[in-house]
């Protein structure tokens, strides 16, 4: 049964990452670093699939990759974190890409024992009384789910691009996710601007977060995103009452390029621990 199930670990998670299965992905990062988002993915496809699913979350470039990848393979997995904090207009983005492209998104869910432990000891709001509290929410409602979501894979996407913060300003378009047992992660759009982003959704009538149109310019959880005024950077909705924090929850920030530092690393580095 678990053979032919393509949501069944192939691997143990937390393998080491040998220095030979680095090589591959610094010649793939080499090589795509200058390709089309499409060429990426079209090899990822032909790679990783089924092993291989897109991270959406609402944000418009999750958008603009699961309408690429459609076009390139209708079978495309997607899946999504619901931290059970979602506005509802996210739930109803995830209806359009069912009814628009036929594919159900997988959701991931929290596991209600730790979110409960953690709500009747520090109550649901925890988040704005410190960046320790707002990380522990994050682990247990974001980062276990995608670690047991990412044990099932091999590969996964994200519509992370440099231009967005300070902590994606160094990824690659193909890199190792050590935190999450060596697997692939793939940044197509790295290279991306939010105008290039926007002009491929126009082009293609891609659906998009309801959101965007009061405001804001980046979607997360409903407590801790808002609109942002005109001029501000992309991410300044995000956990907006944090000063000098990295503005991540920890799915992505500790991924590292074989070889380098990881993002956080160079964070730490480059604020002389300010973060
Ligand atoms: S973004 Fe906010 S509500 Fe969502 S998991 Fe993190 S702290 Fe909790």
């Amino acid at each position: 049964m678990a053979d032919t199930d393509p949501r069944a670990p192939w691997h143990e998670p937390a393998m080491p990452v040998l220095d030979e299965e680095a090589v591959w992905v610094h010649e793939a990062a080499e090589r795509f670093e200058h390709s089309r988002a499409e060429a990426l993915l079209e090899w990822a496809l032909d790679s990783f699939h089924p092993k291989l699913a897109i991270s959406a979350a609402g944000g418009v470039d999750g958008m603009v990759l699961i309408d690429m990848a459609w076009r390139l393979n209708p079978d495309v997995r997607v899946f999504t974190l619901d931290t059970g904090r979602l506005p509802p207009e996210t739930y109803s983005l995830f209806e359009d890409v069912r009814e628009r492209y036929g594919i159900a998104v997988e959701f991931e869910y929290p596991d209600t024992t730790s979110v409960a432990s953690l709500v009747n000891r520090e109550g649901p709001n925890l988040m704005y009384r410190g960046v320790d509290l707002r990380l522990a929410c994050c682990t247990v409602r974001k980062v276990e789910p995608l670690r047991r979501k990412l044990a099932t894979l091999d590969a996964w996407v994200a519509g992370l691009r440099r231009e967005q913060w300070a902590s994606r300003r160094n990824i690659a378009k193909v890199e190792l996710d050590r935190d999450h047992g060596g697997i692939a992660k793939l940044n197509p759009l790295a290279d991306w601007t939010l105008d290039h982003v926007w002009d491929y959704v126009h082009h293609h009538e891609v659906p998009y977060h309801e959101l965007f149109d009061h405001g804001y310019t980046s979607i997360g959880c409903a407590p801790c995103t808002r609109p942002v005024q005109p001029g501000e950077p992309e991410r300044a909705g995000r956990w907006w009452w944090e000063h000098d924090t990295a503005k991540e929850c920890g799915i992505h920030c500790s991924v590292e390029l074989a070889g380098t530092k990881s993002d956080r690393e160079k964070v730490e580095t480059s604020t002389e621990g300010g973060a």
